[in-house]
């Protein structure tokens, strides 16, 4: 019985401590026009709405369950037409509140979505509703995640038919793909927005990378890759180990004219675009994303493991040359390289290897 008693104690214990665990934050505030959208870390389980009325105001209130602020402070400066205030509290241990004053009534209902709640805030008429909509909304971002509003995209190297380098059964375009879900699901538990130019195994023309990331305005691009020593080499040579590179500006001009037409596109980058993707600007940047990176990969790494520093290197790659954002391109090491080999398709390694991408994407950004 007393043994019971004590399980029965124990268990009470652990699942508290689970529950602390396990609550999800809130990420991020977002208001367009009147439109409130909250990010949380994982998926909301329940919302509940009610009002309160009280002298001509009435309360909204959504109380948010296994949800928690960071910061445990209460927002409160968040202003919107319509509305007297709105606050976001810690109601309890574990649900997040949402109070929302106006004279006016809700015409819609919120949406709950996976991580995202979003609330439709009061608005005075229909009349003035249409005007709201009129004009170009204006994104505000408020509070928490300074890390949501970077978006960070992510190209795991080759794909569907091209298999990229090999060694035996062991094919580059596996390895590229395995690293760098595991580098989005890193980022985006830090924070970060991310978004990747395939998750899947599919064909994917290079420039169809580099439209994809131009096209989502990303902050930074970087593309995951292995490496193979080419075969007619020497020996003595040492091929082992992990290089970041950057874009290369040697004939830049001139290949930008050459190639811009190369991926069976005819159409032309405009001016813009072009001046975007040689400009010194991201030419620093890239540099010193690829710094940071470089500088986070062996220190995590090399806790656990030697590794061999290729250092830093320029090159005129496509997806370098092509993204009109800060952008870097990791060779994570050699296929057939037999030591590395065995490494790359270890996950721990692989894990260790994207966590130090990360931190160097933390420095880079300062955050
Ligand atoms: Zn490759």
């Amino acid at each position: 019985m007393r043994k019971l008693l004590i399980f029965i104690v124990l268990l009470f214990f652990t699942n508290l401590n689970l529950l602390a665990k396990e609550n999800n934050h809130l990420q991020n505030t977002l208001l367009v026009s009147n439109k409130l959208t909250l990010t949380f870390r994982d998926k909301i389980k329940s919302v509940k709405y009610f009002t309160i009325k009280k002298s001509g105001v009435v309360k909204h209130v959504y109380d948010i369950k296994n949800a928690i602020l960071l910061s445990g402070k209460t927002i409160k400066n968040i202003k919107a037409n319509g509305v007297k205030s709105l606050r976001i509290g810690q109601f309890n241990k574990n649900t997040l509140r949402v109070v929302i004053e106006s004279k006016y009534s809700l015409e819609k209902k919120h949406r709950l979505k996976n991580r995202t709640l979003t609330i439709y805030l009061p608005v005075k008429t229909s009349k003035q509703k249409k005007v709201l909509y009129k004009k170009r909304p204006s994104k505000k971002y408020f509070h928490t995640n300074r890390r949501y509003q970077k978006l960070i995209i992510l190209d795991a190297g080759h794909g569907g038919r091209d298999i990229g380098a090999s060694n035996k059964n062991v094919i580059e375009k596996d390895l590229t793909l395995s690293m760098t879900l595991k580098l989005r699901d890193i980022l985006k538990k830090m924070g970060y927005r991310v978004r990747m130019t395939r998750s899947t195994d599919k064909t994917m023309r290079l420039k169809e990378r580099t439209d994809y990331a131009n096209r989502y305005k990303g902050d930074i691009f970087i593309s995951i890759h292995v490496n193979a020593a080419p075969k007619k080499r020497t020996r003595n040579v040492r091929y082992e180990g992990i290089t970041v590179f950057y874009l290369s500006t040697r004939n830049i001009k001139k290949r930008l004219r050459k190639r811009i037409t190369h991926y069976k596109s005819k159409k032309r980058y405009s001016k813009k675009a072009s001046q975007q993707m040689i400009s010194q600007w991201k030419n620093r940047r890239s540099k010193r994303l690829a710094i940071n990176v470089r500088k986070n990969i062996l220190r995590s790494l090399r806790r656990h493991y030697s590794v061999n520093d290729k250092g830093i290197k320029r090159q005129g790659f496509w997806v370098l040359l092509a993204t009109t954002m800060p952008s870097i391109l990791v060779e994570t090491g050699y296929i057939n390289h037999k030591r590395e080999l065995k490494r790359l398709q270890n996950s721990n390694y692989q894990r260790r290897l994207v966590e130090g991408v990360a931190k160097g994407v933390n420095s880079y950004f300062g955050l």
